[in-house]
């Protein structure tokens, strides 16, 4: 018998980009004006983002790392200071704050969402101070797009003297209501001095890489725009590319060690050109999160879909299933396996970052009872914009099958 060869379906990755022609028409003509690096596309890509936020200052710079670095160091953070962050997060939550000589202090998340939640973090405050650390900062990162309690949190500073930087790389355009009925956008800063963004390609909005800090507090704003540029004056306004209105030495006198994390004009252009297409891509995202949620009914309860945070709308930037592995029989690197196998990317957001190498602390895994179970369940599957109705059920197939369902 002869099998006739089949056209392969098209491997469907967990995340990726959506550039259209338009973007590739703000590049093209970033690239062939005047500036390549910083000139007006920075200060116009950071009015569109204080518009669209609604923090008052936007300090665009080249990833959302170098986001992070910058918020810390502005608000003082520093040698024997600690930085409570959740031991699920991307690991640069924790890396910005070894960047300073800082202790990151990981404080453990719920089972069941991933998020730390101000009772976790209340716990860490404690292991931090009895260490001989001093809490400055409480970064709470809105996984997957949903909130982690921002009005939780900022109780929590007030009553601790702390301050707190949401680490939002994962929820442009997530909105939330307050108890008092209150709405927000995450980026408003309304409950924290700062949120930090990433426009990393897997993100909801791509620069390349890319990232902003957006904040109330222009005096920090003014010191994250001398740190993004070595720490020059001058970093504070783009340099005059014609080189006619310098008119002083004073931009160039250093006032505190910075570093090289300058945007350029080409990468904030495209970011300025994805940004005005949030509310679609976010909108396409939130349905086809919703129609991954209706499938998945199918797998229940082996499989699930995270719980809905209450007072949540969120930007989905992840579709996070988590997977019963006890009741399957399967492990989850099995099921990774016969996922790509039938064409499915999938991906682990996170292993716990005080189980990574550098962090590996005289811990009992036990001492992350949440994070390890949220750990041992939680897959993410393709979202973005750009994958079909057709391309879901497909998913939801293959992962019933790869669980043996
Ligand atoms: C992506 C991400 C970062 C880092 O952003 P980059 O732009 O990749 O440097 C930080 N924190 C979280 C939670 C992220 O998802």
């Amino acid at each position: 018998m002869t099998v006739m060869p089949v056209e392969p379906l098209p491997f469907l990755p967990y995340a990726r980009q959506a550039v259209d022609a338009d973007d590739v028409a703000a590049v093209t003509a970033a690239l062939t004006s005047d500036w390549l690096t910083t000139g007006p596309e920075v200060a116009r890509f950071e009015a569109a983002l204080t518009e669209t936020l609604g923090a008052p200052s936007a300090v665009v710079c080249n990833s959302g790392t170098a986001a992070l670095h910058i918020a810390y160091g502005a608000l003082g953070v520093g040698r024997g200071d600690a930085v409570i962050v959740p031991a699920i997060t991307f690991v640069a939550t924790a890396n910005a704050a070894r960047f300073l000589g800082a202790q990151p202090v990981f404080a453990d998340v719920d089972a069941d969402t991933g998020l730390m939640t101000p009772a976790t973090a209340e716990a860490a405050l404690a292991e931090a101070r009895s260490a001989g650390w001093t809490p400055r900062i409480v970064v709470p990162v809105h996984l997957a797009g949903q909130v982690a309690d921002p009005p939780g949190f900022a109780a929590l500073a007030d009553r601790h003297g702390l301050q707190v930087v949401e680490d939002a790389c994962h929820a442009i355009g997530t909105v939330y209501r307050d108890a008092e009925g209150g709405v927000h956008r995450v980026g408003d800063c309304a409950h924290s001095h700062m949120a930090s963004f990433s426009f990393h390609p897997a993100k909801t909005i791509a620069m390349g890489e890319g990232g902003v800090v957006m904040t109330a507090d222009r005096e920090a704003a003014d010191r994250m725009r001398r740190l993004r540029s070595h720490g020059l004056r001058g970093g504070i306004t783009p340099p005059d590319p014609a080189g006619t209105e310098r008119g002083s030495a004073a931009g160039y006198t250093l006032d505190e060690i910075g570093h090289n994390y300058r945007a350029p004009d080409i990468l904030c252009a495209l970011g300025r050109s994805q940004l005005a297409k949030l509310d679609r891509f976010v909108g396409e995202r939130r349905r086809l999160e919703a129609l991954y949620r209706q499938q998945l009914k199918d797998l229940a309860p082996a499989v699930r879909p995270v719980p809905l945070v209450a007072g949540g709308t969120p930007a989905w930037h992840l579709q996070v299933v988590l997977i019963d592995v006890d009741r399957i029989g399967v492990d989850r690197d099995t099921v990774m396996q016969r996922l790509s196998g039938a064409g499915v990317g999938s991906q682990i957001h996170y292993i716990p970052v005080p189980w990574q190498p550098p962090y590996r602390q005289a811990l009992d895994r036990s001492a992350f009872p949440g994070a390890t179970r949220y750990f041992r369940r939680t897959l993410s599957l393709p979202l973005y914009v750009g994958l079909s109705d057709g391309d879901v059920a497909r998913v939801v197939d293959a992962l019933g099958v790869a669980c043996g369902l």
